[in-house]
């Protein structure tokens, strides 16, 4: 019996083809393989409004991932949206809020990975930059557009977090967002800033593994072992808090 891991699912709307406006429950599939190359086995988790039904989803899994989207509604950190934001999806905000609070009060390890670290910083009470362009000092390209494997910037890692354990002071990222942390939430430490002091990662203080990376590692995964490692690490820790036996 393998590890079952959750990954959070958006709704796609289909702009063409047979059903234009046809509504369908996805995830990008690199999470699917990134997930089953470092040992777990993927499930998408929907969309849901139900919160019992969220905490079954959570009951169901033995860790999270977290996956990249659309921009977090401004209102749940207390914004009003400024022109540069992206258009909202409140009913995945609340649903993924809704779905972290149950997975982490349940003890499972989580990976949040873009959309994800910011709705985990959110959920726990941080804020967000609704765009780049109102950090002042970031003058890094944060939006490599494209070959979305290929490493684009580095980052500086802070030494006695779970990231500085794989990776030491630095790494190569790439990068595909175009809003940031603002105001890291109580009980979360920065973990790793791009070289514009931009917040790259969080992580959870104590012993649970919750972590949120800015990057698409599993956008790299298949090519850079050093990203498919970052899975295997959130895998090594589901294996732990779920107290079962390796079985691949
Ligand atoms: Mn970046």
């Amino acid at each position: 019996m393998g590890f079952l891991i959750g990954i959070s699912g958006s709704i796609i709307v289909d702009q063409g083809g047979r059903f234009p406006g046809y509504k369908r429950a996805y995830v990008n599939n690199d999470y699917i393989e990134s997930t089953a190359l470092s040992g777990g086995v993927p499930f998408i988790l929907p969309v849901l409004k139900d919160e019992e039904m969220i905490k079954a989803q959570a009951e169901s899994i033995d860790g999270l991932i977290l996956s990249g989207g659309q921009d977090v509604n401004p209102l749940l950190y207390g914004e009003e949206p400024t022109t540069k934001t992206g258009s909202p999806f409140l009913a995945r905000d609340q649903s993924e809020q809704l779905l972290l609070k149950h997975v982490i009060d349940q003890g499972k390890p989580v990976l949040a990975i873009c959309r994800g670290l910011q709705i985990l910083n959110v959920a726990y009470g941080g804020t967000l930059y609704q765009d780049m362009s109102d950090i002042k000092e970031a003058f890094i390209k944060h939006d490599q557009y494209n070959n979305t494997s290929d490493p684009s910037h580095s980052i500086m890692i802070k030494d006695g977090t779970r990231l500085h354990d794989l990776y030491g002071n630095q790494a190569l990222i790439n990068s595909f967002h175009h809003q940031a942390i603002k105001d890291v939430a109580p009980g979360f430490e920065v973990s790793a800033w791009a070289k514009d002091g931009v917040i790259e990662a969080i992580e959870k203080q104590g012993d649970q593994f919750v972590v949120g990376v800015q990057w698409h590692p599993e956008m790299m995964a298949k090519q850079h072992i050093s990203m498919l490692n970052l899975f295997k690490l959130f895998m090594e820790h589901v294996k732990q808090s779920a107290g079962k036996k390796v079985s691949i």
